[in-house]
């Protein structure tokens, strides 16, 4: 089977590995003209690690060589006072870290393993028509391809599911969001930790080690509009405005960082949709499921559908029925944490947050317990699966 992937991200290129490990012939379509980290850092959690680890033995093992497993979650008020500092016991509960890593480095680990000839960079998808037996996917200029199965691994404003779904723009959740990757040391930074800043006004700031020396920032406020500035010079400027006045290092960290580094992005996601599929052709990642990032699972999940798509396509006896094999495998998961990402996401950004945030440090935080061991125990290759 000839199948084709419109977009080269983190979703794309995990599910391109693991079709080809399956026998399949791919071709990833990225609009880009080199594959370039879209975010700064992100957090790699074991449900995505093993995810992969499923997909390609022992990548799990390179991963955690290239971030930094966080083992301290520090919480504090945006005057500087810690409110609470917890291990984080990942590892010994779930056989795998809670990761931070670079952007650029988990794309540059997940592209190293395909063949470089199979990535079409500057192919951006303009529409695509079914066929009797296959799909025509156009480019511009004219140009067109010819697939057994398309799969949208377009992100969040895809193209493809404007096509099957037709639900038009995102929902914006209220809040804006800044991030950026930046060496920088400071005495308040430890290596393997992750710090949580939080205040009563809808602000809310992330310190995270990746390793290296490095230090994934990440920042969001509540903002009416969700404008994005067209220089990043006044993006920089309008996030060290909001964090002025919080204590160090927020402002420091936001002013050591080049402009052109910082990510402004409107924080939002899609309601669960019943069906990801239409004839010969699906969805993945944040194409099928995009959620706000409260608890960074938008990556996870995309290296879990890649696998579970993989897997369906391989052992059920047509398109049709891996397809639906896949949507019903997928579909109730990813809901739920939408759920989940939604309602945390929201409370959040309340004034009363500290106590929101103060209440999940706690031990006897059941409810956050029992959710966390059904995210993060999630192994693939454990799952029953029923492909008719
Ligand atoms: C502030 C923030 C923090 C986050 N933190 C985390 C985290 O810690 N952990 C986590 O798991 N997730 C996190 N996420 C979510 C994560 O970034 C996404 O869920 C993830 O990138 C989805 O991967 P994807 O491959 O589906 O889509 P994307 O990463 O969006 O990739 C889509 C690709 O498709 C390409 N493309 C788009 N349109 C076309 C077209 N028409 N033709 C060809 N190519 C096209 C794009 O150029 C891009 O390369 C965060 C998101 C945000 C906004």
């Amino acid at each position: 089977m000839n199948i084709a992937i419109i977009g080269g991200g983190v979703g794309g290129l995990a599910t391109a590995n693991a079709l080809l490990r399956k026998g399949f012939k791919v071709q990833v379509y990225e609009r880009a003209k080199v594959l370039r980290p879209i975010g700064a850092g992100l957090s790699l959690t074991p449900n995505g690690l093993n995810s992969l680890n499923a997909v390609q033995p022992g990548i799990a093992q390179t991963l955690i060589k290239a971030g930094s497993p966080i083992h301290t979650l520090i919480l504090k008020r945006s005057t500087g006072e810690t409110i609470a500092s917890k291990s984080m016991e990942i590892m010994q509960r779930y056989g795998q870290p809670m990761l931070m890593i670079q952007w650029s480095k988990l794309q540059a680990i997940l592209a190293s393993v395909l063949p470089p000839e199979i990535i079409h960079l500057q192919h951006r998808c303009v529409g695509f028509e079914e066929q009797d037996d296959s799909v025509k996917i156009y480019f511009p200029d004219g140009k067109t391809v010819q697939a057994d199965l398309l799969i949208g691994a377009d992100g969040i404003n895809s193209v493809v599911r404007q096509r099957i779904i037709g639900d038009e723009f995102p929902n914006y959740a209220g809040r804006m969001s800044w991030r950026a990757l930046v060496r920088y040391s400071h005495k308040q930074l430890s290596p393997n930790a992750t710090t949580v800043i939080t205040s009563s006004n809808g602000q809310n700031s992330m310190l995270m080690d990746v390793g290296d020396g490095y230090t994934f920032w990440g920042t969001s406020a509540l903002s009416a509009d969700d404008y994005v500035n067209r220089r990043a010079t006044d993006a920089k400027t309008h996030v060290l405005k909001i964090f002025a006045g919080w204590a160090e290092p927020v402002g420091a960290i936001i002013a050591a960082t080049p402009a052109a580094d910082i990510v402004e992005r409107p924080i939002c996601d899609r309601p669960p949709l019943d069906r990801w599929s239409k004839g010969r052709v699906t969805l993945l990642g944040d194409a099928a499921h995009p959620v706000v990032p409260s608890l960074g699972q938008g990556a996870n999940t995309a290296f879990e559908d890649a696998y579970e798509l993989a897997e369906c396509l391989a052992v059920a006896p047509n398109i049709e029925a891996a397809l639906n094999a896949y949507e019903n495998s997928r579909i109730p998961r990813t809901a739920i944490i939408y759920d989940r990402s939604a309602t945390q996401g929201y409370k959040a950004y309340q004034p009363d947050s500290e106590n929101t945030f103060t209440e999940m440090m706690k031990p006897s935080f059941r409810s956050q317990d029992d959710f966390e061991a059904w995210l993060y125990r999630y192994n693939p290759i454990a799952q029953k699966r029923k492909v008719y």
